[in-house]
């Protein structure tokens, strides 16, 4: 056979013009800052732009790279297998998802046989999710919440509650339920209140039957807002008395991301009827999955249900990679002591600088809320638009998140070292002043 040469020939025109037709001819309206960066490679947490600058990414290219951007073993086992088979598509059987799929299914709870369906994103994988269960429930309505996101896709749209991500049309039988958000949820602190809120929902919003919830276990694009103690649990009580079943989304808040745990809601110890996810678990390959209790897939059997590129081995291979360097280079437990000496830090920040009304997050999902005062905590979308390009000037690149861009939103490689979280947050104390000084 012969050896295909290295492509080096790509025309890398990094140029703003033609950024802008790009943008122009395509959906994508926003780029996120105000003057663009291109970046021309990555490596570990840090990402390099075609001016040679580095940056440390707290956004891990939107939570997708777990283990580190071109980690080498995810880069090998993909060109590997791609040299030898890119793709087989899902009719036939591979081993390489194949060995996936049982990995993957290893990872849930036991006691139960899982079932694990691979897509390519998070978004599919959440449709899969809404049809089975309302395939297996027989039931139609669904709850969401009020600050969830769960993809573009039309059906991951309609459970989307932050408005800004909602187009117009979205299919319909759902019905929103309050966040338990603990510093600014309308219920306040505590649990309780937020799961009778569930029941009320179920009773006066919707048929009174089920087909299911969906609960990131910790919120991304809502502002990092963790599930509090009893919430996951309690809300799979109401929800099962329904008829309907627990879905855990965890495609921002799996595989170690948490740090104490793998899934983030082994946090609460429910056991959810079905389990989606995606991002981390590729580490930029594009892969998803549902995992499902067995019986509660089974029904789906009776129609064809197939993606094209679902069970795509090179991604399969990659996301294999992923799962062994995660263990290997014992990445959860990196993400908690990092995580946790993070957070500690970003307290102190609280402490110096008013513009922060609320740390939070746990592990290596963590945010910064901003308000214009404390007591009234009104969500202050200004100063989070200049702490994060005052960021960007000090080379740590940042997402805007929360329904209200309130929040920056810190979701970095979980190989983030202790040294970073000193580099980070001296660059955030200056980043913090100079917006301050802005102001002034
Ligand atoms: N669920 C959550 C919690 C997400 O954050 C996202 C993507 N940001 C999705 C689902 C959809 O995933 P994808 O963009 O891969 O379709």
């Amino acid at each position: 056979m012969n050896e295909h040469p290295l492509h080096t020939d790509w025309n890398f025109d990094s140029t703003a013009a033609r950024r802008d037709q790009y943008y122009a001819a395509s959906l994508t309206r926003f780029t996120p800052f105000r003057d663009p960066i291109v970046f021309k490679k990555g490596q570990g947490q840090y990402l390099w732009d075609t001016e040679g600058r580095k940056y440390t990414d707290l956004l891990g290219m939107n939570v997708c790279i777990s283990v580190g951007h071109s980690h080498p073993r995810v880069v090998a086992a993909a060109m590997e297998q791609a040299q030898e088979l890119t793709h087989c598509t899902t009719m036939f059987y591979h081993p390489t998802p194949a060995h996936l799929a049982e990995e993957l299914a290893a990872t849930m709870p036991k006691g139960h046989d899982w079932v694990v369906h691979l897509t390519n994103s998070g978004s599919e994988a959440i449709d899969l999710a809404m049809t089975m269960a309302r395939t297996y429930t027989g039931n139609l309505d669904l709850l969401a919440l009020r600050t969830a996101y769960h993809g573009p896709t039309a059906a991951a749209q309609s459970i989307t509650g932050i408005a800004g991500w909602r187009h117009p049309g979205m299919p319909g039988n759902v019905a929103f339920v309050p966040e338990p958000n603990q510093y600014r949820g309308i219920f306040g602190e505590g649990t309780a209140p937020y799961l009778d809120e569930i029941t009320r929902t179920i009773q006066t919003a919707t048929s009174g039957k089920l087909a299911g919830i969906f609960v990131e276990s910790v919120q991304g694009y809502g502002g990092i807002i963790a599930m509090p103690p009893g919430y996951m649990s309690g809300a799979a009580d109401r929800v099962r008395a329904a008829g309907g079943l627990y879905i855990a989304d965890e495609v921002q808040s799996g595989f170690g991301r948490t740090g104490d745990h793998f899934w983030g809601f082994e946090a609460d110890g429910v056991v959810p009827d079905i389990v989606v996810m995606a991002k981390g678990l590729g580490n930029g390959f594009p892969i998803g999955a549902v995992v499902a209790r067995k019986d509660v897939a089974a029904p789906m059997a009776e129609k064809f249900m197939f993606h094209t590129y679902g069970a795509n081995p090179t991604s399969a291979a990659a996301a294999r990679a992923v799962l062994a360097v995660m263990r290997d280079e014992g990445l959860q437990e990196n993400a908690r002591a990092v995580g946790a000496k993070l957070l500690e830090r970003l307290q102190d920040l609280k402490d110096k600088h008013s513009a922060i009304g609320d740390v939070r997050g746990k592990g290596l999902m963590l945010a910064l809320e901003f308000v214009t005062d404390r007591d009234s905590k009104t969500p202050d979308k200004e100063m989070t638009a200049e702490v994060f390009e005052a960021c960007r000037a000090e080379g740590i690149i940042l997402s805007k998140s929360g329904p209200f861009q309130q929040c920056l939103r810190m979701v970095p490689p979980l190989c983030l070292s202790q040294e970073d979280v000193d580099h980070v947050t001296t660059s955030l104390d200056g980043a913090l002043s100079a917006a301050a000084n802005l102001r002034r």
